[in-house]
């Protein structure tokens, strides 16, 4: 039982509560709109990371996040809810009907980094849930890493 992010979730589905994630960006990201600059060459242990919350599981939302990058891909597998039955869910690009993913996420995000959520999930409503988003990426700050959050 449990994931590495939740111990509420399972592999393929999510205990439908709330979760913070904490996805670790290439190096290659240094400069996008985003991103603070960090001084990297000082500081070689700082990391650039990208903070979200989701009610899926934040495997699934890291698989939507490189989806969304393809502009071809209208729609995205996802086990989360129901029975563990895969559907196909459709990205909202105009923000109303549905999810989006974000660009570098998609584009330079490399794995989760479980360690850094653990003991933080589920979160029981969205409220609290982009309160311990926030709380997250500040802590993340405060060492001098890289974080975008929004
Ligand atoms: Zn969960
Ligand atoms: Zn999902």
């Amino acid at each position: 039982m449990g994931t590495t992010c939740c111990p509420e979730c399972t592999d393929g589905q999510s205990c439908g509560k709330y979760h913070v994630y904490v996805i670790e960006l290439s190096r290659d990201a240094a400069g996008r709109r985003g991103l603070p600059r960090v001084d990297l060459l000082h500081h070689p242990d700082r990391r650039f990371y990208y903070v979200g919350m989701t009610a899926h599981t934040p495997a699934c939302r890291f698989r939507q996040h490189q989806l969304w990058v393809d502009e071809e891909v209208k729609d995205f597998p996802c086990t989360c809810f129901g029975q563990g039955e895969e559907v196909m869910r459709r990205f909202g690009r105009d923000g109303v009907n549905g999810t989006r993913g974000n660009r570098l996420a998609g584009d330079f995000g490399i794995e989760l980094v479980w360690r850094l959520v653990r003991g933080r999930n589920p979160l029981p409503t969205q409220d609290e849930g982009f309160a311990e988003e926030k709380r997250l990426a500040a802590e993340l700050r405060a060492k001098g890493h890289g974080v975008h959050q929004a």
